[in-house]
């Protein structure tokens, strides 16, 4: 059985380029929001914010 709680899959896309370049899950109690991360982006060459997608 899985542990208890509500952690789901969610997506990051460059907020620049949109480009979808990292799967992470999170917690919904805990992040109730949208999450945005800084990540490298590769098609970017740069760190870019990346933002949560469904
Ligand atoms: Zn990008």
């Amino acid at each position: 059985m899985a542990k208890k709680g509500s952690r789901i899959i969610i997506k990051l896309s460059c907020s620049q380029c949109k480009e979808i370049n990292y799967t992470t899950e999170k917690s919904k109690k805990n992040d109730p929001e949208k999450i945005a991360l800084a990540k490298f982006c590769a098609r970017c060459r740069k760190t870019t914010e990346h933002k949560e997608i469904k």
